[in-house]
């Protein structure tokens, strides 16, 4: 090569090496779909298929509700404080409620949550992905489904789980707030992120507490991932919706909503209330926080380092939420049950009309 030639061309691989950055190659996934990780293409076709049989072609139902719901009731089973006294303090996020699932769910507050394994374990088997993972793809695209619901982080690579949880690490909506907090906070979260994770109840419903209204949601819009469960959780309770009280349940403002007793117990402790008070005006703050929330929870138990981010595969935002915060018809600010005097709702207007009754959720 003469040296002119030489020069030129050096002077280009500087050029290239300062000014220029190739962009990282990316992995060829079906469908003409791409990934940074050729290990996260899996996930693609894991997408297509759940979106069809599982959420019944991408729908924030049942389905959608209940993936979430086990997220949680997979992830929270871990325990440091029992590992420091020399038990198995339960693998987290390792899919266990899966695998050892005649043990989890027998569980009391996993209640009902039996259909819900039933229905994902033949995908995770089908597309050879390990439980823990599958869990916490299922739960972002439920989450995405949902009018207003963030793209949560998905990270893939956790290994298959070794044993079942131990007993009584999930929290149960009889529990008092101390007791809940103290198993959050054992677990790693403080109490202001526990208010962020319950940001899900928003799309959130119960089946197994009172049967006899099976799929009556915590909000009166259980398909809309918005701030409407941290105002009506608020309001003076006046009804039980279905053949209540049963353990675990409070009277609730609105006929046909449902109402935890530890909703209701957290949105009112002088720990919670102001968290739970600054997310009603302010969704994007509840949506933020509720992603690092879950992106915490979600590698519970795991080594996160060596995790692969696929995040990517998460469907992108493609609904806004419609409106914000209101009163239901009927309610007034009074109405309110504020622990936190530093946070006022000033702008928080009712609807007009009569009083009105949130149908059950069944899609
Ligand atoms: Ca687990
Ligand atoms: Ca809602």
């Amino acid at each position: 090569m003469a040296p002119k030639s030489l020069l030129l061309l050096l002077t280009l691989i500087s050029f290239a090496s300062v000014g220029h950055t190739n962009p990282a190659p990316r992995a060829l996934c079906s469908k003409n779909r791409s990934s940074l990780h050729a290990s996260c293409c899996v996930w693609y076709d894991v997408l297509d298929d759940i979106q069809a049989n599982l959420f019944d072609g991408g729908k924030c139902g049942d389905a959608a509700h209940e993936s979430l719901r086990l997220t949680f009731h997979d992830a929270i089973g871990y325990s440091p404080s029992l590992t420091k006294q020399g038990k198995f303090g339960g693998g987290g996020a390792d899919g266990s409620i899966i695998a050892f699932s005649e043990v989890e769910t027998t569980f009391g507050p996993n209640a009902g949550i039996d259909d819900i394994v039933e229905e994902e374990r033949p995908f995770a088997l089908k597309h050879k992905v390990s439980f823990g993972d599958f869990i916490q793809f299922a739960g972002a695209v439920g989450v995405r489904n949902c009018a207003g619901g963030p793209r949560l982080q998905f990270l893939a690579g956790r290994p298959d789980a070794k044993q079942a949880s131990p007993a009584g690490l999930v929290p149960s909506p009889a529990d008092s707030v101390d007791t809940i907090l103290a198993r959050m906070a054992d677990a790693g979260f403080s109490a202001s992120e526990v208010v962020d994770l319950l940001a899900s109840h928003s799309i959130g419903l119960q089946q197994d507490i009172d049967p006899s209204i099976a799929g009556s949601p915590f909000d009166s819009t259980p398909t809309v991932f918005d701030s409407q469960f941290f105002v009506e959780t608020l309001l003076k309770g006046t009804l039980y919706p279905g053949d209540g009280p049963h353990h675990g349940e409070v009277m609730s403002p609105i006929r046909g909503e449902f109402r935890l007793q530890s909703d209701a117990a957290i949105a009112r402790d002088s720990r919670t209330a102001c968290r739970w008070q600054s997310f009603i005006l302010n969704e994007p703050l509840m949506s933020g926080a509720f992603q690092s929330a879950m992106a915490k929870m979600a590698v519970l138990g795991q080594n996160r380092a060596s995790l692969v981010d696929c995040s990517e595969v998460i469907p992108p935002p493609t609904f806004s939420i419609p409106r914000i915060a209101h009163l239901p018809p009927g309610k007034k600010l009074q109405d309110l049950e504020l622990s936190c005097h530093v946070i006022n709702l000033p702008f928080l207007s009712a609807d007009p009309g009569p009083s009105i009754t949130v149908p059950p959720f069944h899609l």
